[in-house]
């Protein structure tokens, strides 16, 4: 399956108060995360090219890029969804909430920019 982009809707929630809104997020499939990793990959190994052609820090650079490129490849094989972007309002001061975290796995917990306050974000039953 390649990757689909989908919405959703969501809860915005802060003791008792609560606002709704959307949620649109690409869900990648098996083939798109292999595809994604790949890419990860070759770029890793061009980093790798780019710092060998750096004197003297290439000793450290390249062992230090080629240890911490398959944690990479596997933090982007394993994502399975990805935000793109969120419409709600923050419950308590109602100005638009911005959602940062970049995966889809409820609950979302985000910051107001505008109350600082901690907002749990669910996904609508
Ligand atoms: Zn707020």
């Amino acid at each position: 399956m390649a990757s689909e982009v989908l919405t959703h809707n969501i809860v915005a929630r802060y003791s008792e108060e609560i606002t709704k809104g959307t949620i649109e997020s690409v869900h990648f499939g098996e083939q798109a995360r292999l595809k994604r990793s790949l890419k990860v990959a070759a770029v890793c190994l061009l980093v790798a090219g780019v710092c060998l052609c750096i004197p003297g820090a290439h000793f450290v650079l390249v062992p230090l890029t080629l240890l911490v490129s398959p944690f990479v490849i596997y933090k982007t094989h394993s994502q399975a969804t990805k935000i793109l972007k969120a419409e709600i309002a923050c419950p308590k001061c109602h100005k638009p909430l911005s959602v940062l975290s970049s995966q889809e796995k409820y609950p979302l917990f985000e910051n107001c920019g505008a109350c600082h306050r901690e907002i749990r974000i669910d996904r609508a039953a």
